[in-house]
C-alpha cells in the first residue's frame, strides 16, 4: 500500500498516519518529523532548515525531494509506505512521478481554518517518535508525558498562532493546487493513477480513522 495524506497543518495527518501505518504494516514517512530530527541533531541539514521551519515557510523543493527519494529507497519501503507532509508543492508531486514512484491512494483530510488554530494551539508532540496529542481532544494519559515512553511532550514553536496563520496561507497557495493535480490524475483512470479521496476531517479521531479504513479497504 502506497498512500499520500494531504491536508492543512493540523488536519490530523500525523494522527491518522500512526493508525494506518500500524494497520498496513508500512513505514510513515513524515518529512516534518525527519526535518525536526535533523534540527535536533544539529546536522548540516538541520542548520539549513531550522529558521525556515520556525518561520512557517517551506523548505526548498530540491532539499526535500532528495531527502524523500533517499528514504523511499530504503528496504522497509519495499512493501509500501505512507507519505505525511510530502508532497507539498507541484514540483514535489512532479518529482515523485518523474522518479516512477507509483501510488495507490491520495487522500485529502479537510478541516476548516478556524478549527486548525484551535487544534494547533493545543497540540503536544513527542519529538523522538512523532506521536501527537492534544490537550483537550486527544490527551496523553499523564499530562505532558508520552504514553509509551513517559518522556516529556513539547509544544512546537511553529504552532504559535501567528506562525500557524502564515502556514495556512502557505498551504492555500502552494499545496492546494495538488488537490486538482491528483483529482485530475485519478480521473484519467490510467492503470498507474492513484485513487483520490477527500474526507471530512472535522469529526472525532476514531470516526476519521474508520472512514479511512473503509475507503482503503482491509
Ligand atoms: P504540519 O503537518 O503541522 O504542517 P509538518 O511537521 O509536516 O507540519 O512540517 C513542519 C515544517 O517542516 C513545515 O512548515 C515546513 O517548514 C517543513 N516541511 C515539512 N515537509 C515539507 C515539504 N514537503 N516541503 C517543504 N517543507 C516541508
Ligand atoms: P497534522 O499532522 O495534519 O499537522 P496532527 O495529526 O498533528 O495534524 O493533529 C493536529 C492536532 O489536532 C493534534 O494536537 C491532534 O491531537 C489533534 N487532532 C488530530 N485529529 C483530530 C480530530 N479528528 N479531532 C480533534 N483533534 C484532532
Amino acid at each position: 500500500m502506497r498512500i499520500i495524506l494531504l491536508g492543512s497543518p493540523g488536519a490530523g495527518k500525523g494522527t491518522q498516519a500512526k493508525f494506518l501505518c500500524e494497520h498496513y504494516c508500512i513505514p510513515q514517512i513524515s518529512t516534518g518529523d525527519m526535518l525536526r530530527a535533523a534540527v535536533q541533531a544539529n546536522s548540516p541539514l538541520g542548520q539549513q532548515v531550522q529558521a525556515i521551519m520556525a518561520s512557517g515557510a517551506l523548505v526548498p523543493d530540491e532539499v526535500i525531494i532528495k531527502l524523500v527519494k533517499q528514504r523511499i529507497l530504503e528496504q522497509d519501503c519495499q512493501q509500501g509506505f505512507l507519505l505525511d507532509g510530502f508532497p507539498r508543492t507541484l514540483p514535489q508531486a512532479q518529482a515523485l512521478m518523474d522518479a516512477g514512484i507509483s501510488l495507490d491512494a491520495v487522500i485529502e483530510i479537510r478541516v476548516a481554518d478556524e478549527i486548525i488554530i484551535q487544534r494547533l494551539s493545543g497540540r503536544r508532540v513527542h519529538l523522538t517518535s512523532g506521536r501527537v496529542y492534544h490537550q483537550d481532544f486527544h490527551p496523553s494519559r499523564i499530562p505532558g508525558r508520552d504514553d509509551e515512553t513517559g518522556e516529556p511532550l513539547i509544544q512546537r514553536i511553529d504552532d504559535q498562532a501567528d506562525t500557524v496563520r502564515h502556514r495556512l496561507d502557505v498551504y492555500h497557495q502552494q499545496t492546494t493546487p495538488l488537490l486538482k493535480f491528483y483529482a485530475d490524475l485519478a480521473a484519467e483512470q490510467v492503470a498507474a493513477s492513484p485513487q483520490f479521496f477527500s474526507i471530512d476531517g472535522n469529526q472525532a479521531v476514531e470516526q476519521v480513522r474508520a472512514t479511512l479504513l473503509q475507503l482503503l479497504g482491509d
